[in-house]
C-alpha cells in the first residue's frame, strides 16, 4: 500500500497537531524554566536554547529530539518529575491518538473506495466501451485507481468515475435506440441489394439469411455483425457489377469488332460480284455478264415482247494502234472508247466488252432504227474523238453490226445476224454500220 500522503486540508490539521504539540512542549519548557530559574544560570541558558530551538521546530521527529534532549535534562538534574504535568501529556497523546485513527480510518476509506470503484469499473466494462471517448475514460479511471494517494487525486478520480458511470449509461440508452434505428436502415439497405441481386439474376440465399438473422438480432453486436456481413455482400454485389459492365463493354467491343468485319466482308463480297462481271481493263461488262444479260432479254422478249437491239463494234485496224503507239496505249484506247461509249449510252443499256477489241452494246426497250440510230452515234463520236498517247495524237474508228431480236430468232440466229452485219460494215470499208435486219 502506497504510503498516505495529505492534501491541503490533512496538512493543515497536521500543522495544527505539531503546532499543539509545540506549545504544549514550550509550556513545559517555561515552567521548568521557572521551576529552575533560582538554580544555576547554565541549567538557565541550556534550557533557553531548548527553548528556542523548540519554537523553531516544525515537525514532530525534531519535537521529539528535544523533547529527548529535555527528559535528559530534567532526569539529569533531576529537576521534575515525569508526571508533573499529566492533564497536559494526556491530552497530547490523546490527540496523537485520534490523529493515528484518522489515519486508519482515512486508509480503511481509501481501500473501500477503490474496492468499490474496481468493481464499478469492471461493470462498465461489461458494456461496450466502444466508443472513443468512453474507452479514454475508462482506462484512466482503471489506472487512476491503482494510483491514487491523496484526497486531490481521489476527488479527481472520483469525478472521472461518475463521468463514465452517467455517460456509460447514456449510451446504454443510446445503443438501445441506435439498434433499433440500425436495424432499420440494414432492413432498407438488404431490402435495395436483394432487389438489385434478384433483378441481375444473381440470386443470394447469403442476403435472405441475413435478413432473417437481423429480424432476431437482440444485440447491437448482433446487429453490427449483422451490418458487417451485409456491407462485404454490397462489396461483391458492387464488384460483381463492375465486372458485368465490363464483361458488356468487352461484348460491345466485340459486336462492334464483328460489325466492322461484316461491313468490310460485304463491300469485299460486292467488289467482289462486281468483279465476277466487270472487265478490268475497261470496266464495262465482260463476257460472263453480257452472256447473262443477252439472254435476260432474250427471255423478256420471249415472253412480254419485249423489244431489244443489240449492237457489236468492232475497233477498225487495231492491231495497227498497237504496233504503231504499244500495246499500253492499245489499252488506253480499249479504256477510252468504253468510257465514251458509257457516257452515250442509256443507264438501262448495257455495254460489255464482247472480245479482245469488240464490245457489244444491249439495249433494252429498244426497236431497230433507234439501235441503228445510238451506233450511229456513237460512231461519229468516236472517229472525231482524238486520242493521245505520249505526246502523239491519234484518233481511231469503229464498225457497228445492228441488230433487234425477232420472233423467229434464237439467241444464236439474233447474235449471228449482228455478227454477219459487222462483217458487212467491215467488208464495205469499215468505220461504218451495217444493220442486221435488213439484209
Ligand atoms: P479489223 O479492222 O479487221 O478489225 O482489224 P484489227 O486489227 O482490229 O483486227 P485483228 O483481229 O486483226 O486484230 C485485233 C487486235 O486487237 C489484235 C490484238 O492484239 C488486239 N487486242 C485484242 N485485245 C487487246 C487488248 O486487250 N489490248 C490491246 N492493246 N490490244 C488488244
Ligand atoms: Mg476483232
Ligand atoms: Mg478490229
Amino acid at each position: 500500500m502506497v504510503p498516505l500522503r495529505f492534501d491541503r486540508e490533512d496538512k493543515m490539521s497536521e500543522e495544527e497537531i505539531v503546532k499543539e504539540y509545540r506549545e504544549l512542549s514550550l509550556f513545559l519548557l517555561r515552567t521548568m524554566v521557572g521551576v529552575v530559574s533560582d538554580q544555576q544560570s547554565e541549567d538557565n541558558s541550556l534550557l533557553s536554547d531548548l527553548s528556542k530551538d523548540l519554537s523553531e521546530a516544525d515537525d514532530l521527529s525534531r519535537i521529539k529530539h528535544i523533547h529527548s534532549r529535555i527528559k535528559q535534562d530534567v532526569q539529569r538534574k533531576k529537576l521534575l518529575a515525569v508526571d508533573l504535568f499529566p492533564t497536559e501529556i494526556k491530552h497530547l497523546q490523546h490527540s496523537l491518538k485520534a490523529r493515528s485513527e484518522a489515519e486508519n480510518d482515512l486508509h480503511v476509506l481509501v481501500r473501500e473506495f477503490k474496492n468499490l470503484t474496481s468493481l464499478a469499473l469492471h461493470q462498465v466494462e461489461v458494456f461496450s466501451i466502444a466508443e472513443q471517448e468512453n474507452r479514454r475514460l475508462f482506462l484512466e479511471c482503471r489506472e487512476g485507481l491503482s494510483e491514487f494517494s491523496s484526497t486531490q487525486e481521489t476527488r479527481i478520480c472520483v469525478d472521472k468515475c461518475k463521468r463514465l458511470f452517467s455517460s456509460n449509461l447514456l449510451l446504454d440508452k443510446e445503443t438501445e435506440r441506435e439498434r433499433e434505428e440500425l436495424k432499420k436502415i440494414i432492413t432498407i439497405l438488404a431490402g435495395s441489394i436483394s432487389g438489385l441481386l434478384h433483378s441481375s439474376g444473381d440470386f443470394d440465399s447469403g442476403l435472405d439469411e441475413s435478413v432473417d438473422r437481423l429480424q432476431q438480432a437482440r444485440t447491437l453486436s448482433e446487429v453490427q455483425q449483422i451490418r458487417e456481413s451485409l456491407l462485404l455482400q454490397a462489396q461483391g454485389l458492387q464488384s460483381r457489377t463492375r465486372q458485368m459492365v465490363e464483361h458488356i463493354r468487352q461484348a460491345q467491343e466485340q459486336i462492334d469488332d464483328a460489325n466492322k468485319k461484316i461491313e468490310t466482308l460485304q463491300q469485299q463480297m460486292e467488289k467482289i460480284k462486281q468483279e465476277i462481271v466487270i472487265d478490268p481493263l475497261t470496266r464495262a461488262y465482260n463476257r460472263r455478264a453480257y452472256d447473262q444479260k443477252i439472254k435476260h432479254e432474250f427471255m423478256g422478249f420471249k415472253r412480254y415482247g419485249r423489244p431489244t437491239a443489240l449492237a457489236i463494234a468492232d475497233i477498225d485496224h487495231f492491231k495497227q494502234v498497237n504496233d504503231t503507239f504499244g500495246h499500253h496505249a492499245g489499252d488506253m484506247v480499249l479504256q477510252n472508247l468504253s468510257r465514251l461509249m458509257k457516257r452515250e449510252i442509256r443507264e438501262i443499256d448495257v455495254l460489255a466488252r464482247y472480245g479482245g477489241e469488240e464490245f457489244a452494246l444491249i439495249l433494252p426497250h429498244t426497236l431497230y432504227p433507234q439501235a441503228c440510230d445510238v451506233a450511229e452515234r456513237i460512231r461519229r463520236k468516236i472517229e472525231g474523238t482524238k486520242m493521245e498517247y505520249k505526246g502523239k495524237t491519234f484518233s481511231v474508228t469503229v464498225s457497228f453490226g445492228v441488230g433487234s431480236l425477232k420472233h423467229d430468232d434464237t439467241l444464236e440466229s439474233y447474235v449471228e445476224r449482228v455478227d454477219r452485219a459487222l462483217y458487212q460494215a467491215k467488208d464495205k470499208g469499215r468505220n461504218r454500220v451495217v444493220g442486221g435486219d435488213d439484209l
